[in-house]
């Protein structure tokens, strides 16, 4: 089965194998040394089952992908009103190297800009360059589930040429937004972005990120939802230098580039996706690697805006059991929209029923929102004279209120045994 899928990969990268336009970047010397030829893509599903095609084991290195998984990690480390205190989230529209700040905060303006990069890596907490150094070598590590490799010379040779990034680097100690020395900070950056991945190792971090902050290959869990939703909303609006805007409106996913060819996108809770040929447009970007995304994203209907159908609908079924007894049977993920569903139906229905079963055995998992809609529901049956008994085998629902009422039931036969001896 897995070929089907293994077939469509490999079709829509052979659809842009020929295209050779597009140039290497050399701002670093060492960049241009690579194959020009390079074109791999990797693919891994949210539990961690990886496809490939191509160039997928060849290492490159991760460059300004590094970008997003710094500000995660400083987001995870010091929260994000700190962050938030150093580094904006406004795309800039400017090049990634643009010396600039925000004209009025004088704080860079998002952290997928060098100058934001820059600022991120300062935040992380550590006593010296090495100790930061290696803080981030471990997460982005742990988010590809492989220890990653330093390559050295694209290191040193970034370093004997970053007078542009040392202009950034001061002029932003001289703002404030950097506390430490930015010969120190400059150095942690150029090893960011001098580690090498494959395209498997970005697809596997990408899916770490699809599944809200754990690696689906370890199963650890690397950082937290909330840190991963910023990450990404910062992906969707600056993630590829000044094409931010093509790239939404055609890929549709939220994504990372670097000059070392590489792009890295997400699809939240389905996929990761990692491409990698070194031949980069006009504003950075790998010129297949965009191609083939955007085909990816139109073949396989990744667009993460696409409104294919209206969501899954919450109610699996609804039944009565027993004259006045009437079951709600829902399933799936519930969630706002999801619950809402549920207790509008209910309403309107309820002159039809005395007793009224909300079943959610069958619930893979709910969030804050469709709780507290769920459970205000008994409420409202109960000042109408009827009543509300759930089936919850797994305590999803942990209202302590429903707990001690008594209502709650393992299996629907309880609660229309309860129901018909009341
Ligand atoms: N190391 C590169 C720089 O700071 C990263 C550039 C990039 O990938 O955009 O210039």
């Amino acid at each position: 089965m897995a070929l089907l899928v293994q077939e469509y990969l490999d079709r829509i990268r052979a659809e842009h194998a020929d295209a050779a336009d597009g140039a290497l970047a050399d701002y670093i010397p060492e960049l241009a040394r690579v194959d020009p030829a390079g074109f791999g893509v990797s693919l891994s599903s949210s539990d961690g089952f990886v496809y490939e095609s191509g160039d997928a084991g060849v290492e490159f290195t991760i460059q300004s992908i590094s970008k997003a998984f710094t500000y995660a990690l400083a987001l995870d480390r010091i929260g994000e009103v700190a962050v938030d205190a150093r580094i904006g989230v406004e795309p800039s529209g400017e090049a990634f190297n643009e010396i600039s700040v925000d004209e009025t905060t004088r704080m860079p303006k998002n952290p997928m800009i060098n100058a934001g990069a820059i600022a991120a890596v300062s935040l992380i907490p550590a006593g010296s360059a090495d100790e930061r150094f290696a803080l981030i070598h471990d997460f982005y590590s742990a988010c590809a589930g492989r220890r990653l490799d330093l390559d050295v010379d694209v290191y040193e040779s970034e370093k004997a040429t970053g007078s542009r990034n040392r202009a950034i680097a001061y002029m932003l100690q001289s703002f404030g937004v950097l506390d430490d020395d930015p010969d120190e900070v400059l150095d942690v950056y150029y090893r960011q972005c001098s580690l090498r991945v494959t395209t498997t190792d970005l697809a596997r971090m990408a899916a770490t990120l699809a599944r809200g902050g754990s690696n689906p290959m370890t199963g650890r869990r690397v950082t937290t939802s909330a840190v991963v939703k910023r990450t990404l909303s910062v992906m969707v609006t600056c993630g590829m230098y000044d094409a931010a805007g093509d790239w939404v409106s055609a890929v549709g996913m939220p994504a990372k580039s670097g000059v070392g060819g590489g792009i890295v996108a997400v699809l939240p809770g389905q996929l990761g996706i990692g491409v990698y040929s070194p031949l980069l447009d006009d504003k950075g970007n790998s010129v297949r690697g965009v191609r083939l995304c955007r085909s990816l994203s139109e073949q396989l209907g990744l667009h993460f805006l696409a409104v294919s159908r209206e969501s899954r609908a919450a109610m699996r079924a609804v039944y009565e059991p027993l004259e006045g007894v009437r079951v709600y049977e829902t399933h799936g993920d519930l969630s706002f929209c999801g619950a809402e569903q549920v207790v509008r139906t209910v309403d309107r229905e309820m002159r039809g029923f005395d007793v009224v079963i909300l079943d959610v055995s069958r619930v893979d998992d709910i969030d804050d929102a469709a709780r507290g809609l769920l459970s205000g529901m008994s409420k409202i049956l109960r000042a109408q004279g009827k009543t509300g008994y759930v089936v919850d085998p797994g305590g999803i629902m942990t209202d302590t209120e429903a707990e001690s009422d008594g209502v709650r039931f393992r299996t629907v036969d309880d609660a229309v045994a309860a129901a018909s001896s009341r």
